[in-house]
């Protein structure tokens, strides 16, 4: 079994607990107009002409065995700081057979394994990575079901379904809030979001993660409409107070 990835980030502090490895695998089935990533949400490897560089490649194929190979390199930072492997996207369960096998392959050689998703996916996949996964960062973008799909293009209701699922299975979760100005940073959403954790009684962790420009070029690059221009990163003073209020509601929140 293959899958395609299109990034691997060495001695990551972001994806998880510790030092860690991220793969990036290609693919996604949402299309947040924030995306920072946009390079990652067509499926398949991807040749692009850039004028100045000529072609250039997007994704490269690996198996399983591949990527364990790749986490060995790393394995001796990972011990001392609790990390591992974190898979991230695109959306990683859109390549699910390639991510249970990999998973599996780690687990059963004693790495740490993390699984980001947007949760939009089938909850069969899911419960077959439930005994290979450590830990789950879970994307929550917006609770308005017509909003969410305004700007990501599907609804939430599968995506709360899924978590709604990981919740009663008892697996670890940290939820990841991308703070976008204008779009999902107002009283109502916020309450709506931590009225709604508090309600599932088990996640205790929120990252906050305040929407930055750093995309920008990439969508140049790629030659693909950039939904946020105009939009500003929300100032230090503007995360903190968002940061108080899903505090107040008993949650730890970290930033980034
Ligand atoms: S879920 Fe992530 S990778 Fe997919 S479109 Fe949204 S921001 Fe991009």
């Amino acid at each position: 079994m293959r899958g395609i990835v299109f990034d691997i980030k060495r001695f990551a502090i972001h994806d998880g607990p510790g030092i860690r490895t991220t793969f990036f695998l290609k693919g996604c089935p949402l299309q947040c107009n924030w995306c920072h990533n946009p390079e990652s949400r067509s499926f398949g490897i991807q040749q692009l002409d850039f004028e100045f560089k000529g072609k250039t490649s997007i994704g490269w194929e690996m198996t399983a065995v591949d990527v364990l190979r790749e986490a060995e390199k790393d394995q001796p930072f990972f011990g001392e700081s609790g990390g591992g492997i974190t898979f991230s996207g695109g959306e990683p369960l859109s390549q699910p057979e390639f991510l249970v096998e990999s998973a599996k392959l780690l687990k059963t050689n004693d790495f740490h394994v993390i699984i980001d998703t947007t949760g939009y996916s089938s909850t069969a996949v899911f419960t077959e990575l439930l005994p290979w996964t450590d830990l789950f960062l879970f994307d929550l973008k917006h609770m308005d079901e017509q909003k969410h799909y305004e700007y990501t293009g599907v609804s939430n209701k599968r995506i709360l379904q899924n978590l709604e699922f990981l919740v009663s299975r008892g697996k670890e979760i940290f939820i990841r809030y991308p703070m976008i100005p204008g779009i999902n940073d107002s009283v109502e959403n916020l309450d709506q979001m931590t009225g709604y954790l508090k309600e599932l009684n088990h996640i205790k962790r929120i990252h906050l993660l305040p929407y930055h420009k750093i995309a920008a070029g990439k969508y140049e690059k790629l030659q693909m409409n950039n939904d946020m221009m105009g939009v500003e990163e929300p100032n230090p003073a503007r995360v903190n107070q968002v940061k108080d209020r899903i505090e107040k509601s008993g949650f730890e929140v970290i930033i980034g």
